[in-house]
């Protein structure tokens, strides 16, 4: 496993944390800063977890197995989807390990879904749980010392591509990050063969009208890009709002990254309207 010998975790000290982004930031505090990407494996290892298992799994993205009082728990992880997605995964179920309020299913066990490793819901329980669990894999895997010099720079695929290398984590959860983070009012998009699989937003970032199963706006510089039908990378460049949202902004500017297999990424960074200025000129 190559993990790092050093590491010295103790678990009391992270028994009443039940925010996951400060229980997260708790393990970096206990670790100290790291260059590299997080030995999440290592982690787990001494912070309560007797085994971990990697295998292709069907229809499950991971499993913890452990008790109420969480004495001990096993972790199995689907490996289908990829190594970066395993090791999020194995931070997600750490999370529901660590975050000893998750209630079990009816099983005795968390059994986590491809939709649970994207929630972000807060209503109910169950999404909730989700959603802290991905919150915390996220604090996890990427530590704000190693996040904090890509949300100084302007939003950009290539900030998301980077993250993917140096932090061992797949370019999707990568810019999901970024989203989150970003002070702009950003957003990501995920389409295969033209049709929009899922998006994010950040909190500033205004609605975006399409949803997942619709076509890409012909105005979008995705459909530009597809229809080159070239990978690559495109630059940031302004494109018409209402390729992506009906809201009245300003600007709406547009980056796709096209994979070889027609999926793509693309990024949306909008200019929100200057109440400020804008009473101004109606003056
Ligand atoms: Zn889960």
């Amino acid at each position: 496993m190559g993990g790092l010998v050093f590491l010295d975790l103790d678990r009391l000290d992270l028994a009443d944390i039940h925010d996951p982004q400060r229980l997260a930031k708790a393990v970096h505090r206990q670790i100290g800063p790291l260059c590299c990407a997080v030995p999440v494996d290592e982690i787990a290892l001494k912070l309560g977890i007797t085994e971990i298992r990697q295998e292709e799994l069907d229809g499950c993205e991971g499993v913890l197995l452990t008790d109420r009082v969480r004495s001990a728990g096993k972790i199995l992880v689907n490996t289908g989807r990829g190594p970066q997605a395993a090791r999020f995964g194995i931070a997600h179920e750490l999370g529901h390990f660590l975050l000893e309020r998750h209630v079990l299913g009816l099983s005795g066990a968390f059994t986590c879904s491809l939709t649970d490793m994207r929630e972000t819901r807060t209503a109910r329980q169950h999404e909730r749980q989700e959603g802290e669990a991905n919150a915390f894999a996220i604090g996890l895997l990427v530590p704000d010392n190693q996040l904090l010099p890509f949300l100084k720079e302007q939003p950009e695929i290539s900030s998301a591509v980077t993250m993917r290398s140096s932090l061992n984590i797949s370019l999707e959860a990568a810019a999901r990050c970024l989203v989150d983070r970003h002070a702009e009012p950003i957003a990501a998009v995920w389409t295969k063969g033209g049709k929009i699989r899922y998006a994010v937003r950040g909190k500033s970032f205004p609605w975006i009208t399409r949803s997942t199963g619709d076509r890409v706006s012909s105005l979008s510089q995705t459909s530009r890009a597809l229809g080159m039908a070239k990978s690559g990378t495109t630059t940031m460049r302004e494109v018409p709002a209402a390729a992506w949202t009906s809201a009245d902004i300003p600007e709406l500017f547009e980056q796709v990254r096209v994979g070889k297999d027609g999926h793509t990424l693309t990024l949306l960074w909008a200019t929100l309207p200057d109440r400020g200025a804008q009473d101004d000129e109606e003056d």
